[in-house]
């Protein structure tokens, strides 16, 4: 948000028909600026495209249940499946084609540095209280990348649980810190592909049950070893680099959340 401000004028241009004593006016549709990114069309099943790939970074927390929103460019039924329930979810027409009200909620959701509103690289940046996206399997880009990923499935996560505020205790590790505090060999961490969550409004079960929802294929919480004290969930089915199988693995028993 914050640059939407910088709205353009519309342009109007005024078409006198020749013979004709009517001069017809058609305004151009405002276009917004936007600090992040802006669209340019509206996007329909069939389109693709960097813009539909930009769109999907930020619906993919909108998968539904047990399920996930390939970040591939192409416009396809699960991507206007979760195009439908984050219009649901913040009252717009829900139809499925991302228009101009979709991107309006979407500039409006978003910050200047392209993280959604609730959550921040600093947040997701705090492995050991370290700074940087490097000295991890990925490029600092690509760990930036996902960490960007995470935030937007945390933000319909939170949205999902009647918008307050989650907490962020462990994002992005370095090899170095996830040695350090003990975390799996290959954990998602490591790709910026995580987050240990926690809240002070819902129990971590809610949290735990909600995050089915919201694209996330690795969830562990209360009943899982060490998992008693916060909720971790992580997109390992998009991770092609680790060495996990790209299933879905989910385990809080105590919260009835399983495979
Ligand atoms: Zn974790």
């Amino acid at each position: 948000m914050r640059v939407n401000t910088l709205k353009r004028v519309a342009v109007a241009f005024a078409l006198a028909l020749p013979g004709a004593a009517i001069a017809t006016v058609i305004a151009a549709p405002a276009a917004y600026a936007d600090g992040c990114y802006t669209w340019n069309r509206t996007l329909t099943q069939g389109r693709s495209g960097d813009d539909v790939r930009q769109l999907q970074i930020r619906v993919a927390g909108w998968a539904g249940y047990r399920d996930i929103v390939e970040n591939d460019g192409r416009y396809g039924p699960k991507t206007a499946a979760a195009v439908k329930r984050f219009q649901q979810a913040y009252g717009l027409r829900a139809d499925g084609i991302a228009g101009p009200q979709t991107f309006a909620k979407l500039y409006q959701l978003q910050d200047n540095d392209c993280t959604p509103a609730h959550f921040s690289y600093g947040e997701l940046d705090n492995g050991c209280g370290g700074s940087g996206w490097s000295g991890g399997p990925l490029s600092a880009n690509q760990t930036k990348q996902n960490a960007l990923r995470t935030m937007w499935k945390l933000e319909a996560l939170r949205k999902g649980l009647g918008d307050k505020p989650l907490y962020v205790s462990s994002g992005f590790r370095s090899r170095a810190c996830n040695n350090q505090v003990g975390g799996a060999s290959d954990s998602q961490h490591l790709y910026g592909n995580a987050a240990d969550v926690t809240s002070r409004t819902s129990s971590l079960c809610q949290v735990a049950r909600g995050a089915r929802n919201n694209g996330f294929s690795g969830i562990y919480g209360p009943g899982y070893p060490d998992h008693d004290d916060h909720v971790h969930v992580d997109s390992r089915r998009e991770n092609n680099r680790d060495d996990s199988s790209n299933t879905t693995s989910w385990s809080a028993p105590d919260c009835g959340v399983g495979n």
